[in-house]
């Protein structure tokens, strides 16, 4: 029997080529996203709405492995930010993660499993008007931390991956608001590129694999061209 892993996101960029790339490499997916997505088994649920996905995933009989991929972006500066958008962006991006975790935490035992949540560079260096999501990304590596310690004795591994710019409709969302953004990001980032869903895919797929990555919880893998290795002083 195939191993399950549960994407969510998995209408979007990352998650949608995290799904390929675990499907090629031998897993069952179930696909989570509040848009449809057309894979067998996907469950159409909104994150926000934290005790139904609790329900929905407390049902999946088999979980071998946690992406929690999906987010909100907000862009805007804090002064114009309010409570009820800080809320939205946390309640996707660090209480959806919490909540599909707790959801899946006895399958995960039962198979030894492996949560991988996607974090950003945003969580360590960041820019003007992004701090809802950026704060969220930190707690999510916090958050990585602390689950990893916890579910360690039950040999479940928790890590993140942490993308810098990758090419996917997010980003080029992000790109239309400022002009001169993509060459500005390609000429400042270390190997000249923006990142491919792929490739953050491939490390998604890497840390959720046991037979792979067995020994690593409660790290973080940077994937971002070099970025963060960069002074931005220079
Ligand atoms: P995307 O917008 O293409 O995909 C995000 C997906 O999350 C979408 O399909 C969306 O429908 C889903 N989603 C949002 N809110 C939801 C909710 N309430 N319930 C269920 N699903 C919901 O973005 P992406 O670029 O593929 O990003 C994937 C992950 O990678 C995110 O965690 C993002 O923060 C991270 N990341 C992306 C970049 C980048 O440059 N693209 C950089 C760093 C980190």
């Amino acid at each position: 029997m195939s191993r399950v892993a549960v994407v969510t996101g998995a209408a979007g960029g990352v998650g949608s080529a995290t799904c390929d790339v675990l499907e090629a490499q031998g897993w069952s997916v179930i696909a989570v996203d509040r848009r449809p997505v057309d894979r067998e088994g996907a469950l159409q649920v909104d994150l926000a709405d934290a005790p139904y996905v609790m329900e929905v995933l407390r049902r999946c009989e088999r979980v071998d492995a946690l992406v929690n991929n999906a987010a909100l972006q907000l862009f805007k500066p804090l002064e114009d930010t309010t409570l009820a958008e800080w809320d939205a962006v946390h309640h996707v991006n660090l209480r959806g993660a919490f909540a599909c975790l707790k959801a899946c935490r006895d399958q995960l035992i039962e198979a030894g499993g492996a949560v991988v949540n996607v974090a950003s560079v945003h969580a360590t260096a960041t820019s003007h008007s992004i701090s809802a999501y950026a704060a969220s990304k930190g707690g999510l590596l916090a958050f990585t931390r602390a689950a990893a310690l916890e579910l360690a004795p039950h040999g479940v591994r928790v890590n993140a991956v942490v993308p810098g710019a990758v090419d996917t409709p997010a980003l080029r969302d992000g790109f239309a608001r400022r002009e001169n953004a993509e060459a500005s990001l390609i000429a400042s980032t270390p190997l000249q590129r923006i990142g491919r869903p792929e490739e953050i895919a491939e490390s998604i797929a890497f840390l959720a694999d046991n037979g792979r990555s067995g020994f690593i919880t409660g790290q973080s893998l940077t994937i971002d061209g070099g970025a963060l290795a960069a002074l931005s002083t220079e």
